[in-house]
């Protein structure tokens, strides 16, 4: 494969920094810019001796001008506690940012992927959710910032295809874990192995009967470099997820059951405003397109977050 100047915004961030990996392992030169909102350092520590990485603090909400072949465009608070945290720069975030990229994608004729969110469909009536579906968002809600700034992002992506000509590729990405998520984010995964690991209760929020597919990192990183290469104009939008769903309270009992040690116990919490039901992506279009599919299976993803928890929470 040829060597490429490849920008990855947000590079610091639990998805962004598997991605730069990978991308140096092909060979590439890897410019991670991030301004280390819910990113950090500590997660590309063992790059920067690296000649082919260099990070540049930078706030994707101003201008950027770099010349590069390729941009994943992935800055964005992800978790709930931190995009509602500052929600305006949330939307500013996804809206400025994807104007800002989109506009360097089109100085430089870069190929430019756009990491979308299953959060595009809100909380939907249709299950399993195939690319075709238009979702149900609440548009005023505490989630709206994200998902809302998420979905004017698509649209503008699809208008500089259209209007542009730029080449554009988009992956709607669901719920994924994996070392390097920040272990305070309040992600489901991340939350659940903290606690356990640190004997406190294992909060589940509502009942637990509600649903997500959970992927593992590998198996994300692997369908959007497939995606972002794709030579066929295949723009997306393109579901990448794990179809495997299990329900909230399943998720807390595999954990408990991969940390025998833990002595925490199950509670329930109140379930926040707007939490989607149930979540599953159809995946044939990834299938079909890409030749993607998952690999690793839910226990085994968790066992290797675990021990990633382990050793940051100081417990090996
Ligand atoms: P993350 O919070 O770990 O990473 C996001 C990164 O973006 C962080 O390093 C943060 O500092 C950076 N960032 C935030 N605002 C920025 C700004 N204005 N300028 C520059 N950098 C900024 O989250 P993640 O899970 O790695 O998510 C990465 C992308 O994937 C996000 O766009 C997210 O919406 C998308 N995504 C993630 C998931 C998931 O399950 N993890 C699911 C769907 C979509
Ligand atoms: N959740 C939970 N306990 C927690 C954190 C999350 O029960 O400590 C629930 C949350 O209400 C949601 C699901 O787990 O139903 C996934 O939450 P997460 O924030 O990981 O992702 P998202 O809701 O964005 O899919």
């Amino acid at each position: 494969m040829q060597s490429k100047r490849i920008l990855v915004t947000g590079g610091a961030g639990f998805i962004g920094s598997h991605l730069c990996r990978r991308l140096l392992a092909e060979g590439h030169d890897v410019l991670c810019v991030d301004n280390l909102f819910t990113g950090s350092k500590d997660n590309i520590i063992d790059l920067f001796d690296n000649h082919k990485f260099e990070f540049l603090r930078h706030d994707v909400t101003f201008p950027l001008y770099v010349e590069v072949n390729q941009i994943y465009n992935l800055a964005c608070p992800a978790s709930p506690i931190h995009y509602q945290f500052d929600p305006v720069q949330t939307t500013k975030t996804s809206v400025h940012g994807a104007i800002n990229m989109l506009g360097l994608a089109k100085r430089t004729k870069a190929r430019i992927l756009q990491a979308s969110t299953s959060e595009v469909y809100g909380d939907p009536e249709i299950h399993p959710q195939p690319e075709t579906y238009w979702g149900r968002v609440n548009p005023i809600g505490p989630r709206a910032c994200y998902d809302e700034g998420k979905r004017c992002a698509e649209t503008l992506f699809f208008d500089y295809y259209r209007q542009h000509k730029l080449e554009i590729r988009v992956v709607r990405i669901f719920n994924t874990f994996g070392p390097n998520m920040h272990p305070n984010d309040g992600r489901v995964v991340s939350n659940f192995i903290v606690q356990a690991l640190r004997n406190h209760d294992i909060t589940i929020y509502g009942d637990g009967s509600q649903t997500r597919s959970f992927q593992y990192i590998d198996d994300l990183v692997e369908g959007m470099v497939r995606m972002m290469n794709n030579e066929e104009g295949f723009v997306g939008p393109v579901n990448i997820g794990n179809p495997d769903e299990f329900t909230i309270k399943e998720l807390a009992e595999k954990v408990l059951a991969l940390i025998p040690e833990s002595k925490s116990r199950i509670v329930h919490k109140a379930l926040p405003q707007d939490d989607p039901r149930q979540r599953q992506p159809d995946i044939s279009m990834a299938k079909e397109k890409l030749g993607w599919q998952p690999e690793i299976k839910l226990d085994e993803g968790l066992r290797k977050t675990i021990e990633y928890f382990r050793t940051i929470i100081g417990r090996a």
